[in-house]
């Protein structure tokens, strides 16, 4: 008797000693949750993968005390992390660094030194980092990004010595880019022009048959200009949105800076810049995505999560829960028998969050019944001023 007490003790003891184990390993993993979110204060969440492809949040256009930014490279690797950015590329100007006098001589003075100042930290934290250039010229031809560059001081043979934003030398720079394997886009083309209207150069279109621009700015900092999506639909070219940033960047909680989401095969330098080439790419500024259908149809459905139940008479209740950080304007545009309780014929659906809905049913709740309600999700604008159009499936048990 003695002997099973003792041995029952010792399996109670063994028992309490996995459950405190249990216990700490739990408690372990909240905290390991908890300070990744800390660290990750103001993440920018959206589907980790869709169409088969990751979806990566990246900054192609950024300045640093390197040309006429205020930060030292560091910084801009930082910000990366806190939003939860996957790449980032510094792209000072290669014709306009005012504070060159300051910067001393010898490597200070390489226009690659930005990319090299960042790269150790950009590695440590796991945030992809692209070497570019802006190549800042007078308006037109104006501004343009070259990534995936391998000598950012190759271009400044290409320049006019007495005045190195000299607008003819733009084809010789442009092909030192092309040289070395960049991928070239078109900055803020609205920038220096008259009533800030986006303008389709003839130097412009000359470049575009040239093959030397494959995509532009539909955002920079955080103007969008619905005219450039149209063109990148109609002349077939890749969506970059950026934030140009000179300053530090400064976000309220829950506010997300302007960037470009890619759809790549790998979270690889290699893979973005395929993805770049092969246009797969949209804007997001402000709580909007910019692009095209097929892209933004699916981040949406990916996102959010439908819950549909009904009581015993005919009232039911739509709740749609939002995983990422875009809240969703909805709008119900062919509801079939029901009838929606909104004042403004949709909802938003905020980020990380959700919104509940009721409605009546003209007809009866039949059981494993799916009904298709058309909708308009405002704020996802598949082209110039059209939101994008789609479809919830209710489903009632
Ligand atoms: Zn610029
Ligand atoms: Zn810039």
């Amino acid at each position: 008797m003695a002997r099973t007490l003792v041995g029952s003790n010792n399996l109670f003891d063994i028992m309490m000693k996995i459950k405190l184990t249990i216990t700490a390993l739990f408690f372990l993993l909240i905290s390991s949750t908890s300070s990744a979110q800390e660290i990750r204060k103001n993440e920018f969440r959206l589907p980790d993968e869709i169409l088969g492809f990751k979806v990566l949040k990246c900054d192609f256009h950024m300045h640093t005390i390197f040309s006429d930014g205020m930060v030292w490279p560091i910084v801009r690797v930082d910000e990366a992390v806190a939003e939860g950015l996957d790449a980032i590329s510094i792209t000072d100007h290669i014709e306009f660094r005012p504070r060159l006098k300051e910067m001393g001589a010898g490597d200070s003075t390489s226009m690659n030194i930005a990319y090299r100042l960042a790269t150790r930290a950009a590695a440590a934290a796991g945030i992809i980092l692209i070497p570019g250039v802006e190549i800042t010229k007078e308006v037109p031809p104006g501004h343009f990004n070259a990534l995936f560059v391998k000598d950012a001081d190759a271009f400044a043979k290409h320049m006019n010595p007495k005045n190195p934003r000299d607008g003819s030398y733009i084809r010789a720079t442009l092909q030192e880019a092309k040289n070395q394997g960049a991928f070239i886009f078109w900055n803020h083309p609205w920038y220096q022009t008259q009533n800030n209207e986006s303008i389709w150069f003839p130097v412009i279109d000359s470049l575009y048959k040239e093959g030397y621009i494959k995509g532009i700015e539909v955002v920079n900092a955080t103007k969008y200009d619905p005219v450039i999506l149209g063109w990148i639909q109609s002349k077939n070219l890749t969506n970059i949105a950026n934030t140009d940033a000179h300053s530090p960047i400064n976000l309220r909680e829950g506010e997300h800076r302007t960037m470009t989401i890619v759809f790549a095969k790998e979270r690889t330098s290699e893979s973005i810049h395929e993805a770049l080439k092969e246009k797969r790419s949209i804007s997001y500024c402000n709580d909007h995505l910019y692009g095209d259908k097929k892209y933004l149809e699916e981040i949406f459905h990916k996102s959010i999560v439908i819950e549909t139940t009904h009581d015993i008479s005919n009232n039911g209740y739509l709740t749609i829960l939002n995983n990422s950080s875009i809240p969703f304007s909805i709008k119900f545009i062919d509801t079939k028998n029901l009838k929606f309780k909104t004042f403004s014929g949709g909802i938003t659906v905020p980020m990380k969050g959700e919104t509940a809905v009721k409605f009546i049913n003209n007809n009866e709740f039949k059981k494993g019944e799916e009904i298709l309600v058309g909708v308009e999700v405002e704020n996802l604008e598949v082209a110039p001023d059209k939101g994008l159009s789609t479809v919830l499936i209710l489903k009632f048990n």
